[in-house]
């Protein structure tokens, strides 16, 4: 290897995880932003940052054009990097500007970016000042979304823990089960019917469409993660009383129904009671797959770091769609988070955790799989080589978890494929 420093650790994994450093192509953690504002519906996200991070903003959420929108940047500008302006005197006059404005925002997070963290702007400060100025009207509460930290789902990361930090304890009795990451609201409404189906009446979400309160974690509570880039909450939750639970994710049926399982075998549900309720969904959902294994069966795929969720993903397109997993990376590898899906993955697949570049373009060239899943950076340059791609960053903007949603994730890969096959026709006639 030249440039890359490649380290076998397959001490730390059971699985043999090879890990890169060097040059690396993700977005950074403002783009949780997106997904976080649609869920948590009375919050507002202001990041405090340059021209730059409000353009990442606008052109990655151009659908909420035709909304109000629930975040928006505080632009810091060229005093302020020089020090010369007192930043924290422009920060309170935007943010009552946006209260007057919006007084139904509950919650603001003060989202720090590169440019706030190269002139160490303290956030953290400035948001319990903010929370003191409003009296308590609206809470203020600061996390980094900077590139130099953050990879675009650490984003999500940061923010749970800030809310878990900066927001009080509900006072409702604690919940048996529950389910941190967001989830699109159709998800979470299916997820919970099966749960009442089951006959577990105390589940949660976190978080919810409601920014005021934070889950109150009881002796009892169990918590099951919904998605797998969120390793800092989990060990927050679990230092404050919770159990963590070990699944794959709900990714894909078989995903989906192991998910279910660990969930309900944690709250005594017996399992003739589980199979009862996931009988019907688990049929639909593999009814429906059927088609698309028979598109992308046998069909060689590599993922390049860039979400977090490449390991499910490749379980899932591996074990449900039959594709051939060559190489799989992701951004880090977290043994917490990703002990559940460990003993569900393919064999003979190149593990890699982090990423340098030039590299992983290498080594993608010489494999000239079927289909790369990348970053929306390196896809254009790929697809010009004649390789197909997949945007990985559609897979959290799309509602993809659950049995009902299998065949949904299934087709976001088939359709690169199509798409490719239609051109060469075209291109032949
Ligand atoms: S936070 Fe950093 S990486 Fe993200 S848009 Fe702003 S300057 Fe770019």
């Amino acid at each position: 290897m030249t440039g890359a420093s490649l380290i076998a650790s397959s001490q730390q994994t059971p699985f043999n995880l090879q890990r890169e450093q060097g040059q690396r192509a993700v977005f950074c953690g403002l783009t949780s932003i997106i997904w976080l504002h649609r869920k948590i519906q009375d919050a507002f996200f202001l990041v405090v940052g340059s021209r730059t991070c409000a353009h990442l903003l606008q052109s990655s959420a151009g659908v909420m054009i035709f909304a109000e929108p629930r975040f928006g940047t505080a632009v810091l500008g060229e005093r302020d990097l020089a020090g010369l302006a007192d930043c924290n005197e422009e920060l309170d006059r935007v943010v009552a500007e946006l209260l007057d404005r919006r007084p139904d925002i509950k919650t603001v997070f003060l989202v720090g970016s590169c440019p706030s963290e190269v002139i160490k702007l303290d956030l953290d400060n400035a948001s319990k000042r903010l929370t003191r100025d409003f009296q308590g009207s609206t809470r203020f509460v600061a996390y980094s979304g900077s590139g130099i930290e953050t990879t675009f789902t650490q984003g999500e990361d940061g923010c749970l823990l800030s809310a878990l930090e900066g927001l009080p304890v509900s006072e409702s009795a604690s919940p048996d089960l529950l389910i941190v990451g967001t989830l699109p609201d159709i998800v979470e409404d299916q997820f919970q019917r099966l749960f009442d189906e089951m006959g577990a009446s105390r589940v949660e979400f976190f978080p919810g469409r409601d920014s005021q309160s934070r889950p109150n974690i009881g002796p009892n509570t169990k918590i099951l993660l919904a998605q797998p880039y969120l390793g800092d909450t989990l060990r927050k939750l679990v230092s404050m009383g919770g159990t963590a639970l070990s699944a794959p994710y709900p990714l894909g049926v078989e995903g989906s129904r192991c998910w279910f399982e660990a969930a309900a075998s944690a709250l005594g549900i017996s399992p003739t009671k589980v199979a009862e309720v996931l009988a019907a969904p688990m049929k639909r959902g593999e009814a429906a797959l059927s088609r698309y294994r028979e598109e992308l069966a046998g069909l060689r795929l590599v993922m390049l770091p860039d979400s977090q969720l490449e390991i499910p993903i490749a379980r899932f397109l591996a074990r449900e769609c039959g594709m051939l997993p060559q190489e799989i990376g992701t951004p880090y590898f977290d043994a917490d988070t990703m002990s559940g899906e460990l003993p569900l993955l393919p064999e003979g697949v190149a593990w890699y955790e982090g990423q340098d570049l030039d590299e992983g373009l290498d080594r993608v060239r010489a494999l000239k799989p079927d289909l790369t899943v990348c970053g929306m950076g390196i896809a254009n340059p790929l697809e010009a080589e004649g390789l197909t791609t997949k945007w990985s960053i559609e897979l959290l903007f799309s509602p993809v978890q659950g049995f009902e949603q299998a065949a949904d994730l299934a087709e976001l890969f088939a359709r690169p494929l199509r798409r490719r096959a239609k051109l060469e026709v075209g291109l032949w006639n």
